[in-house]
């Protein structure tokens, strides 16, 4: 009987997938990748599979999101198991719910199969426990990109004091930064952004809010990176960083 999934492939480093979706893609006569998916993790599909590469990036023209779900029932359709790998978590940011609702829709049974978000695995990386009890009641993930449900309220985020962990945010980071000052946050948080986690080529920045845009801009960062602000982020391991130059001691305020 064919089958579909929506699996997470984690972050990037390959053996953050689970043995579960590492299962699922051995199994799966179709492989949907996504951008951001590390390559590598389709080492677990089988040697016959036939994968498709529906993302943007690595120069290869981006799929509509209406193309990627036919693609998927087309195939479920015709018998073929399917499995749609997604980088991170499938439902965290990732479109996966869309598909999902696009599959039930058509009378398609889909397992989800959870991947390590970005959001928490980033900031791991370089040493941030994102939920420190000492630093912060909570976390909340955000996207920074201004699409779909418009601006955020940044000051009522600033308000819950809790961690802010913003997905796809490098492009406004000055603009959110300049928000988060606006809205009272002190200009002395501790903030990071962490490129290509878990990958070789992970780069990272850590700065104090007032210099963070700047600092980054500086370093040259860009997509994909998390962007982590808060007392949590004084934990991040200072030693590798690109630019840490306003660390000397980041205490949390
Ligand atoms: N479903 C994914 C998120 C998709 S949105 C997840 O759960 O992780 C894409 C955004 O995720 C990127 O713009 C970036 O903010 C973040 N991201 C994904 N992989 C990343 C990585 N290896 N390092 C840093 N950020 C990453």
């Amino acid at each position: 009987m064919s089958r579909a999934w929506l699996i997470g492939a984690g972050p990037g480093d390959v053996e953050l997938m689970t043995l579960k979706a590492t299962r699922a893609l051995a199994q799966a006569d179709v492989v949907l990748v996504d951008d951001l998916v590390n390559p590598d993790v389709l080492q677990f599909a089988r040697a016959d599979a036939q994968i498709v590469y529906v993302g943007k990036r690595g120069g290869h023209p981006s799929t509509p999101q209406a193309g990627i779900v036919a693609q998927m029932l087309e195939h479920v359709q015709a018998g073929r198991s399917v499995a749609r790998l997604k980088g991170g978590d499938p439902f965290v940011f990732g479109r996966g719910g869309e598909e999902q609702q696009a599959l039930h829709a058509a009378g398609i049974r889909v397992d989800v199969i959870n991947g390590i978000t970005a959001g928490i695995a980033a900031p791991a990386a370089i040493g941030i426990p994102v939920t420190h009890r000492d630093y912060a009641q909570g976390v909340v993930f955000v996207t920074g990109h201004g699409a779909g449900s418009g601006e955020l309220d940044w000051a009522a985020l600033v308000a819950t004091r809790m961690t802010l962990v913003i997905y796809m945010g490098m492009r406004r980071l000055n603009d959110i930064a300049a928000a988060l000052l606006a809205a009272g946050m002190s200009a002395d948080t501790p903030s990071a952004a962490i490129e290509s986690a878990t990958r070789p080529e992970q780069r990272y920045v850590l700065a104090r809010l007032g210099e963070f845009a700047d600092t980054v801009s500086r370093a040259g960062l860009g997509s994909p990176a998390i962007v982590v602000i808060g007392g949590v982020a004084s934990l991040a391991l200072a030693r590798d960083a690109v630019n840490a130059s306003t660390v000397g001691g980041l205490d949390a305020q």
